[in-house]
């Protein structure tokens, strides 16, 4: 459990002044040049003690990814690029902090652009997010007036400069590649990897794509220690997180709080349990739309970090907690994010563009029971030709919600199918 002390963000719901004023007063920008000197090296080697895991879904190695970048440069600049297009649904984490916490990123940004080389950072943000961009802009704003960026950023030597982009609402933007086309002017699809950005990411040069939230931590870690940070958590699973719960708890919420939290803890410490009580509970999203769920049965002893999840057939990704108590046709709303990811489907991979409109035709059918029992294993199937055989990660996104339906609630698909052939038995016989 985390004490106030131990948050990194401070003013995630904007009690505070978000002002570069406000931001120091809360320990931000402190140091920071002292920090630089400390030199790329120590920086990425202290970013990979920390054992700080991408915070954008995926998990990834934070500190390896940036020791991907090369360290002479060839003649190419090398860019930090982040990933502020926040679109999984359930998911506004990175929301709360470019709105109310904005230094946090800026001074991150700053950082992790000198451990990588990188002069220019680029922020590519959600299109719908423009609060987030205006707050945003106006702390850049002040950190120019106050030299925090621009030529020897900070008096550390570093010259630095950070450009905001909006995108225009697509959630395949979301994806590192498909975002790089995006900023170069080009639409929004994912390119093949390898290569990875680390390589050839924006205009052909080295890029770190990383999350917003990322990002926003690496400072705090810089200052408190690889040792703080990793002393939350579990291995392998370290530091504080923050969790966007929504649904059927009694107050919904963005938290900070310790990784590897019981998800029980969470709901009753922040979010004054399930509404109607833990019994009223039926399912829960863990991660954003794009893990599968967890029953309730599983609920019980959950715990919030990626190996946890990852072992039940689920997912940490981005943290954001849907929960569903027991009014919910969860078939319906599987069915649902099969709609979306069916629209968001750029269309470039066959899988893909096909699979997901074949899939979210049959679970429409699951909805209403007019399906045919053997229709259940046959959308197994299918989940199983789309996953892993596509460009990118939304032909997995849209595949695992389903199985994990399949896997948690064959029972009541079942029931409806058989409980539709009854009424339609019935109905014949009456007629
Ligand atoms: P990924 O596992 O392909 O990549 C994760 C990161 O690690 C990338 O930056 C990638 O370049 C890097 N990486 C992976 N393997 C590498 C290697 N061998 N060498 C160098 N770099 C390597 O996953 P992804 O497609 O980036 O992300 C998928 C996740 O994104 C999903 O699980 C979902 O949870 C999440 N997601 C988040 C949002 C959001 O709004 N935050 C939206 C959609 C999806
Ligand atoms: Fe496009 Fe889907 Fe292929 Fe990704 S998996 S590249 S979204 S068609």
């Amino acid at each position: 459990m985390l004490d106030d002390k131990d948050r990194i963000f401070t003013n995630l719901y904007g009690m505070h002044d978000r002002s570069l004023k406000g931001a120091r007063a809360r320990g931000h920008w402190d140091g920071t040049a002292e920090i630089i000197k400390r030199g790329r090296d120590e920086i990425i080697a202290v970013m990979k003690a920390s054992g700080l895991r991408g915070r954008g879904g995926a998990g990834f190695p934070t500190g390896l990814k940036w020791s991907f970048m090369p360290k002479e440069s060839d003649g190419r600049p090398a860019y930090l690029v982040v990933n502020a297009d926040e679109s999984e649904p359930g998911t506004c984490k990175d929301r709360e902090i470019m709105r109310h916490d904005p230094h946090t990123l800026i001074e991150g940004c700053l950082i992790a652009s000198f451990a990588m080389g990188a002069h220019a950072c680029y922020v590519y943000l959600r299109g719908e997010y423009i609060r987030e961009r205006e707050a945003l802009q106006a702390a850049i704003d002040e950190c120019y007036d106050a030299g925090l960026l621009g030529p020897n950023a900070a008096k550390s030597g570093w010259d630095f400069d950070i450009y905001l982009h909006h995108g225009a609402g697509a959630y395949i933007c979301g994806e590192e590649t498909a975002l790089l086309e995006s900023l170069e002017g080009k639409k929004g699809m994912p390119r093949l990897k390898p290569p990875f950005p680390a390589n050839t990411g924006l205009y052909g040069c080295p890029t770190t794509v990383n999350n917003v939230e990322s990002i926003a931590v690496a400072p705090t870690i810089l200052r408190r220690g690889a040792d703080w940070f990793a002393g939350f958590g579990r291995p392998n699973n370290t530091g504080t997180k923050i969790f966007a719960i929504s649904g059927h708890v009694n107050a919904p919420c963005v938290v900070e709080e310790e990784m590897s939290i019981t998800l029980r803890e969470l709901l009753d410490r922040h979010c004054g349990g399930v509404r109607g009580g833990w019994d009223n509970l039926k399912a829960v999203i863990p991660g954003g739309s794009s893990v599968p769920l967890l029953p309730a049965s599983l609920c019980e002893d959950a715990i919030m970090d990626f190996d946890w999840l990852r072992d039940q057939k689920s997912g940490l990704g981005t943290a954001a907690v849907m929960v569903m108590d027991q009014s919910v046709d969860v078939i319906k709303a599987i069915w649902r994010l099969s709609a979306f990811y069916k629209h968001e489907s750029c269309g470039q991979c066959t899988p893909c563009r096909e699979g997901t409109g074949w899939m979210m035709r049959v679970m429409q059918r699951l909805v209403t029971g007019d399906a045919e029992i053997e229709e259940i294993d046959m959308l197994l199937e299918v989940t199983t030709q789309v996953e892993g055989h596509t460009i990118c990660a939304l032909g997995d996104a849209a595949a695992w919600p389903i199985q994990g339906l399949i896997r948690h609630f064959r029972g009541e698909i079942e029931d409806r199918i058989k409980a539709k052939q009854r009424g339609r038995v019935s109905a014949m016989a009456a007629g």
